[in-house]
């Protein structure tokens, strides 16, 4: 065991010499992500709205879930999506730094923590099998296992699939089309995940328009709830 413990060291080292670690915020070697700056990424602040967790003006809920309420039950981000809480998920999406889902998912466990949440499963955000294809990964589902190792929470990356590949979210900017887009974009494979206490992993929000079409083939099972959590939010 001391061998092959000392053979893993030697692997990480080597790892480290080929590929040296730099901070993406500081360039600080070590790190991908250092904790000073993970910890200066910019906040979302209260007050938000109880449901979909949009900024509001005072406590409770804004006028669209007081008009219609949200498939989540609650979405929460602890970040905004700005600065260089956008350039780590640039990276983390579209530049194949996969090394960067743990201190994300870190920063996400620290918020679980501080706000008591609760789950009984841990479910991504499904990528169409073409965009995995391409991209090699998905990472929501990394978040996902990360988040899974650190919480203890169990993690289910295929229940929920993307049936549909509509227009990519970053190019279609109404709000309405975007649900359009989505609304039967996913789909169970099975009924495992019914009466569960679910939490939804992505990496940004930016409308809900995602996140509520996911909650609501899970709503659909039924699962006892569905609480989204994602690193960023777009305001
Ligand atoms: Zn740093
Ligand atoms: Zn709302």
């Amino acid at each position: 065991m001391a061998i092959l413990a000392s053979l893993s060291w030697l692997g990480c080292q080597a790892i480290d010499l080929i590929f040296p670690r730099y901070c993406i915020g500081c360039g600080r070697e070590g790190f991908f992500l250092c904790s000073p700056c993970g910890n200066s990424f910019p906040r979302l602040e209260e007050p938000l709205c109880k449901s979909c967790g949009r900024p509001v003006d005072y406590p409770g809920f804004c006028a669209d879930c007081r008009k219609n309420s949200p498939a989540a039950d609650e979405i929460r981000s602890p970040f905004v999506f700005d600065g260089l809480t956008r350039t780590a998920i640039y990276r983390f999406k579209y530049r194949n730094m996969r090394t960067l889902a743990q201190p994300l998912a870190e920063l996400m466990a620290g918020y679980i923590g501080a706000n008591a949440l609760q789950s009984d499963v841990i479910v991504p955000v499904p990528l169409h099998k073409h965009k995995l294809k391409v991209r090699g990964y998905n990472q929501a589902e990394l978040l996902a296992r990360e988040l899974g190792k650190l919480t203890g929470w169990a993690v289910a990356a295929d229940v929920l699939v993307r049936l549909s590949d509509a227009v990519p979210q970053a190019r279609t900017s109404r709000a309405e089309e975007r649900y359009r887009n989505v609304k039967d974009a996913f789909a169970c494979k099975d009924d495992s995940l019914r009466d569960k206490n679910i939490l939804l992993i992505d990496d940004v929000c930016t409308t809900g328009a995602t996140v509520n079409a996911c909650a609501a083939v899970l709503k659909n099972l039924p699962a006892a709830a569905v609480r989204v959590l994602t690193v960023a939010r777009e305001i």
